[in-house]
């Protein structure tokens, strides 16, 4: 993507991008990252943001296991 801005910006679902870490695969950091949602583990919980790479990276897999799975839940 080319539109890469330096302040924040919504995308189609109303969801912010900020300047921040990946917490997903990459670890980029100062880069525009979302904020995926709160994320649990020993009883802790965390915010969870991603960059957009990792993102579709994360969707394809969510698409792999509707797909393996046919039947969604
Ligand atoms: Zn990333």
């Amino acid at each position: 993507m080319a539109s890469a801005s330096r302040s924040p910006h919504r995308n189609h679902d109303g969801r912010e991008w900020v300047a921040g870490m990946c917490w997903l695969y990459c670890r980029r950091d100062g880069i525009p990252v979302l904020w995926l949602g709160p994320v649990s583990s020993h009883g802790m919980q965390a915010p969870l943001f991603g960059c957009e790479l990792c993102i579709a990276e994360l969707e394809h897999m969510v698409w792999q296991y509707f797909e393996a799975n046919d039947s969604p839940l």
